[in-house]
């Protein structure tokens, strides 16, 4: 790979906001900071367009990327047809070649192989809630989700946390949203200007 330049991934359990903060970093950063379109088995939601937010695939072609490498890191749990995503080599070489670092919002398996192929790198940033309870509160309240997919997300949450503990470089709680974003940011930027 590109040697001066540099992959970081934020990563935390559904709900922490880690998503916002990512786009945040992403829209203020542009021009440090590209953006690795993933291949994904989930159907668009509406203002989602192909190319653009994601590469919206069959499962069978998703299998055939698996099979020809062609993914830096993938997820693709068999009893989740519709839930398989994957950050395809092409697009990081595109975004890296053109003279930007990147910025990665993936779940907490993918940082991990992340970390395996990019080694010092990569930087791992967590986002996590300030507490369990507080995390079934923001899911509550966003409303889109069951009573059993909250409960199905806590117990996932609590497991990304332990399986974070081990790689993240950085944590990051978000207990007020623009106080994480900012810490967030100043990682990102440390990370980057630092000489590895
Ligand atoms: P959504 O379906 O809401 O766009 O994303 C759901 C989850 O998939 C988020 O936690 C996001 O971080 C994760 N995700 C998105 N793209 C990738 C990817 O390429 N690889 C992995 N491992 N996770 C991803």
């Amino acid at each position: 790979m590109n040697n001066n330049k540099k992959i970081i991934v934020i990563t935390g359990p559904s709900g922490a906001g880690k998503g916002s903060i990512f786009e945040a970093i992403m829209k203020k950063h542009h021009k440090l900071l590209g953006f690795s379109i993933s291949a994904t088995t989930r159907p668009p939601r509406k203002n989602e367009e192909n190319g653009i937010h994601y590469y919206f695939i069959s499962n069978e072609q998703f299998q055939k990327f698996i099979d020809d490498g062609a993914f830096i890191e993938y997820i693709a749990p068999k009893d989740k047809p519709q839930r398989w995503y994957g950050t395809l080599t092409s697009e990081v070489d595109r975004v890296l070649n053109s003279g930007k670092s990147i910025l990665l919002d993936i779940e907490v398996v993918g940082a991990k192989n992340v970390k395996k192929v990019y080694g010092r790198n990569s930087l791992i940033i967590s986002i996590l809630p300030p507490s369990i309870e507080e995390l079934s509160e923001r899911l509550r309240k966003r409303g889109t989700e069951t009573r059993e997919q909250i409960e199905e997300r806590i117990m996932q949450a609590s497991l990304d946390e332990v399986a974070l503990h081990n790689i993240a470089d950085a944590k990051v709680i978000n207990d007020k949203l623009p106080e994480a974003t900012e810490d967030t940011e100043k990682l990102v930027l440390n990370f980057l200007t630092s000489k590895k």
